[in-house]
């Protein structure tokens, strides 16, 4: 386990945490009824802050600060090429910010630092100003009506859009929603996970700065079944965008219905199988399978929870896999030596534990891991279960933790099949040299994103989202900016003539 980084250090890298309060209109205001919740460092189980806790009379500030800067503000009557140039200004202060930003996420979420500072903060930025460049690029259609009469779409921002975001990527979670609802005009409430609000209320910090107007971004913290549901049912909320779970994508689909029948879009959760045929790289194979599987502590929507190796390499596989988790090292997300952190926080460690107890308990057996590190923090080794069937639980349910269910194969058939054994359907790996195998597999597992010989490779321009119960709507893309817009058509003779 590689050493702890403490408070001290931390505080030298970025001082006091400065942003605890609702932003709402512009400012860091406390809640109406003055209550905090705490957010805790998973490295430690130590307070880092106390955090303003919104109810739904705050949401309802935030959404009439939001209305009004919709309704009579400059942010969706300005052309695209000035909200453009905002976005990047905003875009350009996160570069000059990137420590900062990394710290907050690391200490708040146990991500590991070296990562957000190299791949995830960078990517962020890239994806703010792939949308600060579509903003000027959004256009209608010319119609070609069947009778004397002309025609054109206009695509106009949906208006004041609700982002309920999780927290195992909270800064990219806010950008990928919040960029595209830039670009389209619209203004927003985000509502952060209340275990993970201080990178997003940082970045709030660096919009205001920007020169994105006042009412444009409102952040609201406080918990889901408050401030959340208060988001999904609101009358005044013209579409929500939310990640998360697919119990709680549910209960928003239902509140939406019963409400004012926003438009909502959700990506939800995945058990995302990688299938390794006989002719792929074993060494390759390997390093990808813990990598898809174990990046950000298996906390990721697409994690490759779901290996499935076909049986002329498996057992070199097993080999290999084992003998490259040995190198990985769980400890402080801070250590530049460290690959994996905490879990985020208390519930979820317990519910990785109790998973792989189940897996123990329904037969299938460890390859590595399976136990928790003693002390303080949230630590789990990475966890690699055999002998695991399709029906058992761990090769069901989506655990949100390093654990992998590793299964071998036959047939390519008998690989569709089971790629595709499941109620979800986020992702999917395929690793073969066979161009017809490749071929033939991405298009028989139904999944929003294949990737092939490669895995987590996430793009501003590439969109992902759901099949099945893993949701609907796209992050990323052209796709993500439809979402925020709304067609208009207008229609008018090409004579001067009232009755044609
Ligand atoms: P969650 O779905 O409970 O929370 C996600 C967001 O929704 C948070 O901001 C939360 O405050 C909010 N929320 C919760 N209840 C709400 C409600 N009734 N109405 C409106 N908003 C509400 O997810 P979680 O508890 O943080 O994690 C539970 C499981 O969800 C995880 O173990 C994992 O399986 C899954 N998950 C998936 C993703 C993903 O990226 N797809 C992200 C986080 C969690």
């Amino acid at each position: 386990m590689a050493g702890e980084l403490g408070y001290s250090e931390i505080k030298n890298k970025i001082g006091d945490i400065r942003f605890t309060k609702l932003f709402i209109n512009g400012d860091f205001v406390d809640s109406i009824s003055g209550k905090t919740f705490v957010t805790i460092d998973p490295r430690t189980e130590e307070v880092i802050a106390n955090i303003a806790e919104g109810d739904k009379e705050d949401i309802d500030l935030a959404v009439k600060a939001a209305r009004q800067a919709f309704d009579h503000g400059s942010w969706p009557r300005l052309p695209g090429f000035e909200r453009g140039k905002l976005m990047n200004k905003f875009a350009d202060l996160i570069e000059e910010n990137l420590e900062e930003l990394a710290t907050l996420e690391t200490i708040d979420t146990g991500k590991v630092f070296n990562y957000e500072k190299h791949v995830e903060v960078p990517d962020l930025i890239k994806e703010l100003r792939y949308y600060a460049g579509a903003a000027d690029k959004i256009h209608g259609k010319t119609l070609k009506l069947s009778s004397e009469l002309q025609g054109y779409t206009l695509l106009e921002p949906i208006g004041v859009v609700g982002l309920i975001i999780p927290w195992n990527f909270p800064s990219a979670m806010f950008i990928l929603k919040c960029a595209p609802a830039l670009a389209a005009g619209c203004t927003m409430v985000v509502k952060p996970a209340e275990q993970a609000p201080l990178p997003v209320l940082y970045l709030a910090h660096l919009a205001k700065r920007a020169g994105i107007p006042n009412g444009v971004i409102n952040i609201v913290t406080g918990f889901g079944h408050i401030a959340g549901a208060a988001v999904a049912s609101h009358m005044v909320i013209d579409a929500v965008s939310f990640t998360g779970s697919t119990e709680v994508g549910r209960l928003i689909m239902q509140a939406a219905a019963t409400s004012n029948l926003k438009s909502v879009t959700l990506e939800l959760g995945g058990k995302s199988p990688l299938v390794i045929f006989d002719d792929a790289n074993v060494e390759q194979a390997a390093s990808l399978a813990l990598f898809g599987c174990l990046a950000n502590k298996g906390e990721i929507c697409v994690s490759s929870s779901r290996v499935y190796v076909q049986e002329g390499i498996y057992d070199e596989f097993v080999k290999k896999i084992v003998e490259k988790a040995k190198t990985l090292v769980v400890g402080d997300p801070f250590d530049p030596s460290t690959t994996q952190g905490p879990q985020v926080d208390k519930k979820q460690y317990e519910r990785v534990l109790s998973y792989i107890d189940r897996g123990k308990k329904e037969g299938a057996s460890l390859l590595i891991g399976g136990n928790p590190r003693e002390g303080k923090g949230y630590f789990i080794e990475p966890t690699i279960f055999i002998d695991v069937t399709d029906d058992m639980i761990i090769a069901k349910d989506e655990i949100f933790g390093p654990v992998m269910s590793l299964m071998k194969f036959k047939t390519i058939e008998e690989a569709i099949t089971k790629a595709n054994t499941t109620i979800y359907g986020l992702a999917a790996g395929i690793m073969t040299n066979d161009l017809n195998i490749a071929n033939r597999v991405s298009r028989s597992i139904r999944a929003g994103v294949i990737w092939i010989n490669c895995y987590l490779k996430f793009d501003a321009g590439c969109p992902v989202g759901g099949y099945k119960m893993s949701g609907f709507g796209r992050d990323h893309g052209i796709e993500a900016l439809e979402k925020y817009l709304q067609t208009k058509a207008v229609v008018t003779p090409i004579y001067n003539s009232p009755w044609l």
